[in-house]
């Protein structure tokens, strides 16, 4: 089963092209990478398959959803219900907690208390931080530590798919290393798809599909 249909998607910002026509399938389950140098196109691919910005031109299915018929209410209700984020940054709330932090889409969408902390926790053992206390604070975390909860945070609603933008760009390569294999991981026991995009070639050898781009198109596949 195919997971994300972009076809023909033509992408302007004001008269740039930072799309000039890209097609990609990506079946259910699978690990898709986006690699190619910083202006290629790689983050406007990625956000336009995540439903947070539109196509020029082009039709896009992500999750069995044609996202080109959406409006814009619909299209958040369709990343609520299908997409997690991951990003360089990790964009957690210094002054919440662990367990608030990995929460929050939950409390946003209205979960009783009881139901969220128990699928927050469920997401930090999905991450391999089943062991700390989650009544710290993100500060108090190593950089890959936050990253796991951002990862956390990101799953927490059982998404079907997870966008990753240099998700290992801030941390060295043993912390790379345990980042890459919690994607590996939540793969296999969660059959969720995965699209990455990175600048680090080395991590190619854990996508199961890699699309190198250039000046706003895919230029190789394998
Ligand atoms: P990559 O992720 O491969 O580095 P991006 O998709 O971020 O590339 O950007 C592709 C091109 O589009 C770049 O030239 C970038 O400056 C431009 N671009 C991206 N987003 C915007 C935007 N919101 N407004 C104007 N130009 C943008
Ligand atoms: P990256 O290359 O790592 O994706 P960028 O610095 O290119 O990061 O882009 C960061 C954010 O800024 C993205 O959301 C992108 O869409 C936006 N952006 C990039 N270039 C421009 C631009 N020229 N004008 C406005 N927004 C831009």
């Amino acid at each position: 089963r195919v997971e994300i249909v972009v076809k023909d998607v033509v992408k302007y910002y004001g008269d740039y092209p930072a799309l000039r026509g890209v097609t990609l399938e990506v079946p259910r389950g699978v690990w898709q990478c986006l690699v190619g140098p910083s202006g290629s196109g790689k983050s406007t691919l990625l956000h336009i398959i995540g439903g947070v910005d539109k196509p020029t031109k082009g039709t896009v299915e992500v999750a069995g959803v044609r996202l080109n018929d959406l409006n814009d209410d619909q299209l958040a209700e369709f990343r609520n219900k299908n997409i997690g984020f991951v990003f360089q940054m990790f964009y957690l709330i210094p002054r919440m907690s662990i367990l608030e932090n990995v929460e929050l889409p939950l409390i946003l969408r209205g979960v009783p208390k009881a139901r969220r902390r128990e699928a927050a926790l469920e997401a930090l053992r999905l991450v391999g931080l089943g062991h700390i206390d989650p009544r710290r604070r993100p500060t108090q975390l190593s950089g890959g530590e936050q990253q796991r909860v951002a990862i956390a945070r990101a799953i927490v609603t059982r998404p079907r798919i997870l966008l990753a933008d240099e998700p290992t760009g801030n941390l060295d390569s043993a912390t790379t290393k345990v980042i890459m294999d919690i994607f590996t991981q939540l793969k296999k026991e969660l059959g969720i798809t995965i699209v990455m995009v990175t600048h680090n070639l080395e991590l190619l050898s854990y996508c199961d599909r890699y699309a190198r781009m250039r000046d706003g198109r895919i230029v190789e596949q394998g």
